[in-house]
């Protein structure tokens, strides 16, 4: 849910800023605070990989995503026998996972859809296609969604896509760099395209683990922590929270 407060600040900041001059800004920032983590991380995975990797991850972190997966890799046999298990053996595989049910489903959807279209799981021919024939072939699968779309396209077929997940939408709306009317009502792709052209590619997958983690460690839905955050003096949503904070008791002299 979006909040008619954070539109306001959020257009304000959209017309008086310099959106990519703030994205390097904040990318700077980031990158100082998260580098280590997303360095971490993988990017090297297959492409049926990152389609499931891409519904684990999409709402939460790839700290939560990465143990869930490596579950699902390791308890079972290969991609078949996922298929064919029951929801509630996968559910309970990927742990405490936000929307491990959804997910479960979207997993055994997908797999389901692949098998009775290519009898294999064999998806790397899409490598061959290039990224934009590739990208549309990944979305004609039922349980694939642009956020699926947008990560294997940036971290299976190296290609500039920046995926947006809840989280994602409400910290950059916050940081003035979407606008939370056309996050309601235009379709996923339009919304990213119009950022994509902003963030150069090299920058992309920070970009998308930093925001992420912001999401995790301050920017909350409810009551962002600004206070303890790395982008509180330059983000209008913020300055905007914290000057509206009701001041703290002073101690009682003696
Ligand atoms: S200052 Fe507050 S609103 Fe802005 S990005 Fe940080 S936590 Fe979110």
């Amino acid at each position: 849910m979006y909040r008619s407060s954070e539109k306001v600040a959020t257009r304000t900041m959209a017309t008086t800023s310099n959106k990519q001059a703030w994205i390097t800004q904040l990318v700077t920032v980031l990158k100082k605070k998260y580098d280590p983590a997303v360095e971490a991380s993988g990017g090297t995975r297959l492409v049926l990989d990152e389609m499931v990797f891409g519904i684990l991850r999409e709402g939460t972190t790839r700290e939560l995503a990465e143990p869930a997966f490596h579950t699902l890799r390791t308890r079972f046999f290969d991609w078949n026998e996922i298929r064919v298990s029951q929801l509630d053996e996968l559910e309970e595989a990927l742990g405490c996972l936000p929307d491990a049910t959804a997910k479960a489903k979207r997993i055994l959807g997908l797999l389901q859809e692949i098998f009775e279209t290519t009898f294999s799981f064999d998806l790397q021919s899409m490598d061959k296609k290039g990224i934009k024939q590739a990208g549309k072939q990944i979305a004609r699968y039922q349980d694939v969604n642009d956020f699926v779309v947008a990560w294997v396209t940036q971290q299976a077929l190296s290609g500039h896509a920046l995926p947006l997940d809840l989280p994602s939408i409400r910290v950059l709306a916050r940081l003035g760099l979407l606008d939370l009317a056309e996050a309601e009502e235009a379709n996923r792709e339009a919304l990213r395209g119009s950022l994509e052209n902003l963030v150069p590619k090299a920058k992309g997958p920070i970009f998308t683990e930093s925001i992420s983690l912001l999401a995790r460690d301050t920017c909350f839905e409810e009551a962002p922590a600004c206070e303890n955050c790395v982008l509180r003096s330059e983000c209008s949503h913020g300055q905007q929270q914290t000057a509206s904070a009701p001041a703290q008791p002073r101690p009682k002299s003696r």
